[in-house]
C-alpha cells in the first residue's frame, strides 16, 4: 500500500508516492520551491521524477533535482517534444475563469525552464511496481497531448491538470483539445477511484464530484 503525500508549492501541487523500494516524485513546480523539494526528495528516497505533463509550472526544478539526486525523469513523449519549445503550447478555455487563466499563462510561454533530458517515456498502461507500489500510469490527454495520471492502490488518482480544483473541482480549466480532455475525465470517473489529486487545488472526493457534476 503506497502513501501519497501532497507537497504544496504555492499554486501548484507536487506529490510523493512512497513505495516499499523507493519513492516517486510527481512534478517539480517552479524554481522558488527548489530547496524545499530537494530536502523532501532526499528524505523520501526519491528514485524517479515523474511528470504529469510538460507545462512550465510542473517542471521548474527537474534539471536541478535530477542532478542533485542522480535520478532519471519520465514524461510522455508528446510533451517532452513541446518542452523544448514552450511557445508551441496551445491553450484554449471555455469558461470565464479558464480564459483568465489562459491570459495570465500567456506570459509563461516566454519562460524556459532549465532544460533536461527525459530518460523514460510513458504513454499509459505501465506500472510503477519496480518501486514496490501498486501504481498504474494512465494516459489523460487533452489538457496537453501528453498528459498522464497515476492511479495508486486503485483508489487514489493523481491527475495532473486533467482536472482542477480552483474555486471548485472541474475538468481542466484550460486545454489543448477539448474532446480528449472530456474523455479523460470519463476515464477518471470510470476508474472507480475515491480521491482525485489535482495539480492545482486540494484533493477532492471523486464520488461527490461525479454524483453532482454536469461537467463544466
Ligand atoms: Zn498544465
Ligand atoms: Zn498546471
Amino acid at each position: 500500500m503506497a502513501a501519497i503525500k501532497q507537497i504544496k508549492c504555492g499554486m501548484v501541487n507536487c506529490f510523493i508516492i512512497a513505495g516499499e523500494r523507493g519513492s516517486v516524485l510527481v512534478d517539480t513546480a517552479v524554481v522558488r520551491y527548489r530547496d524545499m523539494l530537494l530536502q523532501t526528495a532526499k528524505r523520501e528516497n526519491v528514485k524517479l521524477i515523474f511528470h504529469t505533463h510538460g507545462h512550465v509550472d510542473h517542471i521548474g526544478n527537474t534539471a536541478t533535482l535530477m542532478e542533485q539526486l542522480s535520478v532519471p525523469c519520465a514524461m510522455h513523449e508528446a510533451d517532452a517534444e513541446t518542452v523544448k519549445n514552450p511557445k508551441a503550447w496551445v491553450y484554449h478555455a471555455n469558461t470565464f475563469l479558464g480564459k483568465m487563466i489562459v491570459a495570465s499563462t500567456a506570459s509563461s510561454k516566454m519562460y524556459h525552464a532549465p532544460q533536461f533530458s527525459v530518460e523514460r517515456f510513458f504513454e499509459g498502461g505501465e506500472t510503477l511496481e519496480e518501486f514496490g507500489m501498486d501504481a498504474k500510469v494512465v494516459a489523460l490527454p487533452g489538457h496537453t497531448r501528453g498528459s498522464l495520471g497515476i492511479l495508486v492502490d486503485g483508489k487514489d488518482f493523481i491527475v495532473g491538470d486533467a482536472m482542477f480544483n480552483v474555486l471548485k473541482p472541474t475538468p481542466a480549466r484550460l486545454y489543448e483539445e477539448l474532446s480528449p480532455m472530456m474523455e479523460s475525465v470519463d476515464e477518471i470517473k470510470n476508474s472507480g477511484c475515491e480521491t482525485i489529486y489535482p495539480g492545482h487545488g486540494k484533493p477532492f472526493s471523486a464520488k461527490e464530484y461525479f454524483r453532482s457534476a454536469i461537467s463544466g
